[in-house]
């Protein structure tokens, strides 16, 4: 399976420009100069940039979550020169504001060969609503995406990572066809895609090393434990703790 590559932003100052966002976002948002070294990196792998999902090991696919501005205006633009594609998860809500992709920025990448996903409604965590409340995250962000670009929308990257049998399920009923989750969890193969959350402290021998799957012993235990203290808080409580945590 090709490496799916999970983004947020990628910013050319020290701080992103995006104020109105969730605490810890910004262990996301990766220096340009960085991404230009990813690209580099992968380049001298022989890694093919592909929008295939399910193509081969020695393939990479670029997504990034969010649909901050700099995703058109710095993004793309790189993309395209590489004659590349992403996929571009947006937040429906959020479309327009200050920060954030608008309806036009989304028509021109669109145009320009780009995928367009839902990344939900308002950002909300999935698994602490009821399934009328799943429902209405991901079939209104679909519906209002379909109707603003005038396409089908069948891409959805689950909104924080917190997914469960039901948010599948019901992401499916929806119409997405491509459920893209940053950990992949046992019993949830059909459809779900695993993503490597590329986070802006990596040096390019961590990013190489986790594209490659030859994770050192500390990264790999840190990645066990946190699901695992996700699995025992659930994930509402944990959400809470890493904001406290972070807010420090
Ligand atoms: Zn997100």
């Amino acid at each position: 399976m090709a490496r799916i590559l999970m983004y947020h932003g990628i910013v050319d100052a020290a701080k992103s420009a995006v104020i109105d966002r969730e605490k810890g976002a910004e262990l996301y948002d990766v220096k340009l100069e960085e991404f230009r070294k990813q690209l580099a990196w992968l380049k001298e792998q022989k890694y093919v940039l592909t929008m295939d999902i399910s193509g081969r090991e020695q393939e990479a696919v670029f997504t990034f979550d969010d649909g901050e501005k700099n995703n058109f205006n710095v993004v793309a633009p790189i993309l395209q020169d590489l004659k590349a594609f992403g996929y571009f998860f947006v937040i429906a809500d959020r479309i327009g504001r200050d920060g954030y992709l608008s309806w036009e920025d989304l028509a021109r990448m669109k145009m320009a060969g780009m995928v367009i996903g839902s990344h939900g409604l308002t950002h909300g965590i999935l698994t602490s609503l009821s399934e009328d409340g799943i429902r209405e995250e991901l079939t209104k962000s679909k519906f209002i995406l379909e109707s603003n670009l005038r396409c089908h929308i069948d891409c959805l990257s689950i909104p924080r990572g917190f997914y469960d049998e039901r948010v599948v399920k019901i992401a499916k009923e929806a119409g997405y066809q491509k459920i893209f989750v940053s950990d992949k969890r046992p019993g949830f193969s059909d459809g779900c895609y695993e993503r490597i959350a590329v986070k802006n402290d990596w040096t390019i021998k961590e990013f190489a090393a986790a594209v490659s799957g030859k994770m050192g012993f500390k990264m790999r235990l840190f990645t066990i434990l946190k699901l695992l203290v996700r699995r025992i808080l659930g994930d509402k409580l944990y959400d809470l703790i890493r904001s406290v945590l972070l807010r420090k």
